[in-house]
């Protein structure tokens, strides 16, 4: 397993990008050990290719009209641009100004004053006719900018305060530190003054009482300053309620047939950024199925236009949205709006990896155990999700991803090598290895929608994804709530020595819910995130082998008895049971025991 990890997460593998050459090499990699292992292919060779959608290219040039007191006037090129998921076609009808088309269940948690009664807290689209209509909606919602903007900001802003630091705790010199911590502090404060008054900032990230300890750590940033917005008065939205997918589907089951989105004013992080007011690209790496409906994206001063020329603009309409969190949706009187998208996607060929162990008497039956074998890359790739690092002189920009997942990709060649030392197990074994996980799990859900084997022999699919750094939190088994049959079979394999959380739910984070998607039981196993999470510092050297082995004995255990022919009947998701958005542990709830070691 060392050497394995040692080699996917070389800096000569760059990351293993999914639409890198390296990920290619990766993939060869593995094929080369099953042939020497003496496993087989599921089909004509070890790589299953899959057609990725990398963007889209225009068939004809996109179009945007307006008519307003029966006069047709097209938008000027330049001042909007169809989303690269857009469906293609042509979406005529009123415009409809529809906010941020957002909408929470969850009221106010006011600091005086009693909670708001039940029922939606807040609806855009609440009384909103959309029958027919073209919608214009705003991006993000209220009084939130880009998460991952922010996230990103955040980042390097800590990165680059992490960097300078560092030499001035090596000269012990306070004041300097001082200095450069309220400096750091101040542009924290001022790019999130629209957000989150200054004021309410005074417990994010405060100096140490000793300057020389100070340590800019993103996750403590990131999780104080959550909280601060979660008790600002009005509605809180969650998580995922920005997202343009789900807007459109809200409008469009509204009955919208068409979307113009914008970006309003008050949803940038700085004033280059309001001035610029980019739009979006076809080459877009996070694609995703297909919008329903034709979708655009105009900028500010161009929805401004479209709203009456004066009268009403899409700054006041968002200022007002924000201030008192109250939806101001209605019709843009005498204003109908036509869209015209036509896109082709383009695609590109990636492999998965599968490799066979025959079984014997129960060969119809297959269990498999899959890891992801992709990463991230390096800086400027993945949509910038590898941000190089500044060590002295030497910039790190290659995240190895050795515990993500090299780790588990290494543990399910272990698997198969010390298999092939034993009897061979009387169910197949496939052992698989996907790519494009970290681009939305994309390698698993095309081997789950066209598998080279029928998915009705799969009888259950256990996913290794970050295995390599136990640590104090110990091991996390997850989707233990997809058969009744995991809890006893995982006590009768037992603890090998560790801490274990046992969670119920099926983490949406990785290729298993793939799976699970398609009623097949399924088993997560994960040591949990850290610093190096997506960063440059995930590298080979960190990772806890002792641990990895303890964790191959708990794995093994399972796959020896699922080889066997062990029964896991699969149990359809209950209520608040299935899938879950957050990580294993997450929910007290979903939390089926805990076993302490010793
Ligand atoms: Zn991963």
């Amino acid at each position: 397993m060392a050497a394995d990890i040692a080699f996917l997460a070389s800096d000569e593998l760059r990351g293993r990008f999914t639409l890198s050459p390296d990920l290619r090499v990766a993939a060869e990699f593995l094929a080369a050990r099953y042939q020497e292992l003496g496993l087989v292919p599921v089909g004509p060779a070890f790589a299953v290719e899959f057609p990725l959608t990398t963007g889209a290219r225009a068939t004809r040039a996109p179009g945007v009209a307006v008519t307003r007191g029966g006069k047709a006037r097209p938008l000027p090129a330049g001042s909007f641009a169809p989303v690269a998921q857009s469906a293609s076609g042509t979406a005529a009808g009123p415009l409809v100004f529809v906010g941020y088309a957002a909408r929470s269940e969850v009221a106010a948690v006011h600091e005086d004053g009693p909670p708001d009664p039940a029922g939606p807290a807040y609806d855009d689209l609440a009384g909103v006719d959309l029958q027919g209509k073209v919608a214009l909606v705003l991006l993000e919602v209220p009084g939130r900018p880009d998460p991952m903007k922010l996230y990103t900001r955040l980042r390097d802003l800590g990165d680059r305060f992490n960097a300078e630091a560092a030499p001035l705790k090596a000269a012990g010199d306070a004041d300097r530190l001082r200095a450069l911590h309220a400096g750091t502090r101040g542009k924290m404060v001022e790019m999130l003054s629209a957000f989150v008054p200054a004021e309410r900032l005074a417990g994010v990230w405060p100096l140490p009482e000793d300057p020389r300890t100070v340590e800019f750590e993103l996750g403590a940033v990131a999780k104080a300053l959550m909280a601060e917005a979660a008790k600002l008065p009005g509605p809180q939205f969650g998580f995922g309620e920005g997202a343009l997918r789900t807007k459109v589907e809200r409008l469009t089951k509204a009955g919208a047939v068409g979307v113009i989105l914008v970006r309003g004013p008050r949803s940038f992080l700085t004033a280059e950024e309001r001035a610029a007011d980019e739009l979006p690209t076809l080459d877009g790496l996070k694609l995703g199925e297909a919008l329903p409906v034709p979708v655009v994206q105009v900028q500010w001063k161009t929805a401004d236009a479209l709203l009456g020329a004066g009268k009403q603009t899409v700054s006041k309409l968002q200022a007002r949205i924000d201030a008192d969190r109250r939806p101001r949706s209605g019709p843009v009187a005498g204003v109908t709006a036509e869209i015209s998208v036509a896109l082709d996607p383009v695609t590109a060929p990636v492999p998965n990896v599968l490799a066979s162990l025959p079984g014997t008497d129960l060969a119809q039956e297959v269990v498999m155990i899959g890891a992801h074998y992709d990463h991230i890359g390096k800086a400027g790739e993945g949509e910038g999700e590898c941000n190089a690092v500044r060590k002295g002189e030497v910039v790190d920009e290659i995240c190895n991803g050795a515990d993500d997942n090299a780790s588990g990709t290494a543990m399910v060649l272990e698997l198969a090598r010390a298999w092939k030392q034993r009897p061979p197990p009387r169910r197949t074994i496939v052992f698989t290895h996907f790519a494009g996980e970290e681009m939305g799990i994309l390698g698993s859900k095309a081997l789950a929608e066209a598998p080279p084997f029928d998915l009705k022999r799969v009888v259950a699919m256990i996913n290794l994804d970050m295995v390599g750094r136990l640590g104090p939190k110990g091991l996390a088994i997850g989707g233990l709530g997809s058969s009744d049959a995991w809890l006893p079979l995982l006590d009768e394999v037992g603890t090998a020595g560790l801490d274990i959380l046992y969670e119920g739910s099926v983490a949406t984070r990785s290729d298993h819910a793939s799976f699970y998607r398609k009623d097949i039981p399924v088993l997560f196993f994960f040591t949990g995130t850290h610093a190096d999470y997506h960063r440059p510092g995930d590298t080979a050297d960190k990772i806890n082998l002792p641990g990895m082995l303890a964790i191959g004995e708990i794995v093994g255990g399972v796959m020896l008895r699922l080889g066997d022919g062990r029964a896991v009947p699969w149990k359809p998701p209950g209520p608040g049971g299935g899938l879950a958005a957050g990580l294993p542990g997450s929910d007290p709830k979903t939390i089926v025991k805990r076993v302490k070691a010793g």
